[in-house]
């Protein structure tokens, strides 16, 4: 079988995204000398570009800031003046030429990682599905982890030439705004975000119509129009079906995340999944490979079923050929968390599809089929029927994957389950804060960059000097604490807080005390609230007034999970409590920009996920990469990543109590061997020589292991590239 190759343009204008200009959102006016500018700011590649980023700043340093660092917003609200006296700057030019020259090397595929090692695969797309994506805090289309690892991995393919292109949903409202009131209860708003300020741009359909295609659902044709996003050198085709010629009922499909009920639910993954695929189709773009990233896209498969056998192949053909090309990635440990529906919720909403695909209802429903469920539709047992390779996103949820499917394929053990794993990883460029890169050019070599997938490359930070490194650190840390104030001053300002929930909001924070973090999604099983177990111990602990301790909390509850806002709620209570002298704080909405600030800036990052729920969990892996040590339970990445040197484990051993148990180890630890590490120094604004030493043994092992580069090298090398060939061995299917 020959793979077609990519047949989109190339154009270097591809690379690049800019909404609209309209009377109301006229095009910045630039100096001709820096009408590059506006290129920069349509691909989000600037975001992981430090020159770049610096080239903004310089022109308006407040304004960056007040714009939350969003180039399009920023270039529209810059006064004139200050663009030209930037036009005139000597020095200013030589940044700005030098960032032009990297646009356009990044712009043409030339020598990059995946053409120099595969270059019989070159323009061999690989189409990624994902519901969210997390890449900058100007796009609310993600809700945590899951997007902001589908992000990552299409930066990551960026940097390495990996031919990616992904699909996904533009979610009009966002995801949801954080509010948290006096009693600690979570209101949640929507997030609207302006289109106009996002990198944008519409993809007109045929003869400049505003829709591309159309996915026939519940009896009906829902028109989908399609918003390129230029990530880097990888397209991010995202779908919006808010537009007149839909009927009123089908404009908010899409319009927000993980809201409204099954029905919603199952509608906005039929028309993912479908659409998906006809706006690759409609682009010209044969992909070789097709990756679903969690079962949210699976019926992106149902779809190419569909293309062949109405192009006269056989069901069964049809089922092989699409699984040759297919790797499915689960991240959910727990049975509830994945997605399932009504079979004639279904069966409404396909239509008969059964007809095209020339079989009984009884037998499209047995691709979905769950033993466990039988009455409903599985989607991600409808992925695993149609892939041939399945993985799970950390070595211990490979095991815990394998245990969970098990009985899809009837009679056989768990080690027998074809189910691999990937562990996740982050990207680098993204999560590493400037002061930190900026000590590494100086004491590793300005050229560290382009090596960091050398072997022994991490080994050179454990030589960082520990009182460099210590001083970027602690500034990074006062660039939190200050953040935090305006927060605060902020809400105060606007919402007129009560003098409690100032102290909450972390006013009283101070930048010389030992800081931990704890920032997540508030599902029950991350236990924000295990460290409160005993809180007259954890009160000793925080108060101590040697050595005392501070921890920060941020992150958001889904809007439907009442334990786990009531969870937020027990830990916005301590937040109030005079008994622990404000050194409890939570912070409002959490999202990305927040999470380089505490990644980056607190001394130790804290997860407790009840074992083994957590997939893999990455924040702690962007903490590491800038020197922060994690205490963590031995769960998901943390399982593979603790040596011993880079932080502590909260191991608890079999039949104790897991919260009673485990919230008594954080105690031991914290007190007897955390918080001393951390003051074992000789003056309060010294380092303690081994408090630096866990730090750059935490660089030095989410350096090696768990970048997305070491993520997207094992993708290709386990999965794309044997696809793309058809070298693959195929796994056995799954029964029925
Ligand atoms: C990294 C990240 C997450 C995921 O963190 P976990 O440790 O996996 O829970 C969630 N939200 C945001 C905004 C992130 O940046």
């Amino acid at each position: 079988m020959t793979v077609p190759i990519l047949t989109a343009p190339r154009s270097p204008e591809s690379y690049v995204s800019l909404p609209p200009a309209d009377a109301a959102h006229p095009r910045p006016h630039l100096p001709a000398r820096l009408s590059g500018l506006l290129e920069l700011a349509g691909n989000l590649g600037w975001s992981w570009n430090r020159e770049a980023r610096a080239l903004f700043r310089a022109i308006d340093e407040r304004l960056w800031h007040v714009t939350r660092h969003n180039p399009l917003v920023f270039l529209r609200d810059v006064e004139p003046a200050k663009l030209v006296a930037c036009a005139a700057d000597p020095h200013f030019i030589a940044q700005y030429d030098a960032v032009m020259r990297w646009v356009r090397h990044e712009r043409t595929d030339g020598d990059t990682w995946f053409a120099r090692h595969y270059p019989d695969l070159r323009g061999r797309p690989i189409a990624y599905f994902s519901a969210e994506y997390g890449f900058h805090n100007s796009l609310p289309i993600y809700s945590g982890g899951l997007g902001v690892l589908a992000g990552d991995h299409c930066k990551t393919a960026s940097d390495l030439g990996v031919p990616l292109v992904a699909i996904g949903i533009l979610y009009r409202s966002g995801y949801f705004d954080q509010r948290v009131t006096l009693e600690g209860w979570q209101e949640d708003s929507d997030n609207t975000f302006d289109l106009a300020s996002a990198p944008l741009t519409p993809v007109p359909g045929p003869d400049g119509a505003e829709h591309l295609v159309s996915v026939r659902m519940a009896g009906r044709d829902v028109r989908i129009r399609v918003w390129r996003l230029a990530v880097g050198r990888v397209s991010v085709f995202l779908l919006d079906s808010d537009l007149e010629a839909n009927a009123p009922e089908d404009r908010p499909l899409l319009s927000k995340l993980y809201a409204g009920g099954p029905t919603m639910r199952l509608h906005q993954e039929w028309l993912l999944g479908v659409g998906g695929v006809r706006v690759l189709r409609a682009l010209g773009i044969t992909p070789g490979m097709w990756h679903a990233n969690e079962g949210h896209a699976s019926f992106l498969f149902l779809e190419r079923l569909r293309e062949l056998t109405t192009a006269g192949v056989s069901f069964d053909d049809a089922v092989a050929q699409v699984r040759a090309s297919s790797l499915f990635t689960t991240h959910t440990p727990v049975p509830a968390g994945h997605d399932m529906f009504d079979l004639d919720a279904v069966a409404e909403t396909t239509g008969p599809l059964w007809l095209e695909l020339g079989v009984t209802r009884d037998r499209m429903m047995a691709l979905a089929h769950h033993p466990d469920n039988g009455d409903r539709f599985h989607m991600t047992a409808l992925a695993i029927r149609l892939s041939q390779h399945v993985n799970g996103v950390s070595e211990r949820h490979g095991v815990v994957t394998r245990e969970l499917w098990q009985h899809l394929w009837t009679g056989r053990r768990p080690e027998g389950v074809p189910v691999g794993h990937v562990t996740n990883g982050v990207h680098l460029a993204t999560w590493m804060a400037n002061p930190i890169m900026q000590l590494l050019d100086r004491h590793v070599g300005r050229d560290w960059g382009h090596r960091v997938d050398e072997p022994d490359f991490w080994d050179r930070v454990l030589d960082l000097p520990d009182d460099a490194l210590w001083l970027a650190h602690l500034g990074l840390k006062r660039v939190l604490i200050q953040a935090i104030r305006e927060f605060a001053r902020r809400a105060f300002t606007s919402q007129d807080l009560e003098a409690a929930q100032i102290v909450g909001a972390g006013t009283l924070l101070d930048p010389t005390t030992f800081t931990i973090g704890f920032a997540r999604r508030f599902a029950t099983y991350k236990r924000a609230s295990l460290i409160f177990h005993d809180p007259e111990r954890l009160r000793r602990i925080v108060t101590n007034p040697e050595r005392p301790v501070q921890i920060i909390f941020a992150g958001k509850a889904h809007p439907a999970d009442q334990p786990g806002k009531q969870v937020l709620q027990q830990v916005y209570r301590y937040t109030r409590d005079p008994r622990f002298e404000g050194r409890i704080a939570f912070l409002d909405d959490y999202e990305m920009h927040l999470a380089h600030l505490l990644v980056q800036g607190t001394d130790l990052w804290m997860n407790l996920p009840r074992v083994p729920m957590e997939a893999s969990g990455t924040s702690g892996m962007k903490a590491a990469l800038n020197g922060v040590p994690q205490m963590g339970t031995v769960d998901g990445w943390w399982e593979e990543g603790y040596d011993g040197t880079n932080g502590w484990a909260v191991a608890v051993r079999e039949g104790e109590d897991g919260d009673a148990a485990a919230a008594e180890r954080v105690y031991q630890l914290l007190e007897q061997e955390v918080v001393p590490a951390f003051y074992a120094r000789a003056d309060r604004s010294g380092v303690s020589p081994q408090w630096a030493r866990m730090m750059k043994h935490a660089m030095r092992q989410a350096g090696r292991r768990f970048t997305g580069s070491r993520m997207l090298r094992d993708y290709v090398a386990q999965f794309y590239a044997p696809g793309l060939r058809g070298t693959g061995r195929p796994d056995d299917p799954p029964i029925g």
